[in-house]
């Protein structure tokens, strides 16, 4: 059966995200790795509200918090 990317319009076989939304969402989580030895602790749903509202964020990141917030 053919999906499409939670993010967008692109078809995918496998996975949640197409090429470029799984880049933006392996980007997030290694952001959030380094946050969180960085910072402390954040939870992740705090974590991607911040980033949401940051202007350097961007819009390939932002479509995928979108999608992750909804979740
Ligand atoms: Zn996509």
């Amino acid at each position: 059966m053919e999906k499409k990317c939670f993010a967008c319009a692109r078809k995918v076989s496998m996975s949640k995200y197409c090429f470029y939304h799984a880049q933006a969402f392996d980007n997030l989580t290694e952001h959030y790795k380094r946050w969180v030895e960085a910072y402390g602790t954040i939870s992740w749903r705090d974590f991607l509200y911040k980033l949401l509202q940051m202007n350097e964020t961007g819009i390939w990141v932002k479509d995928v918090i979108v999608v992750e917030l909804k979740g």
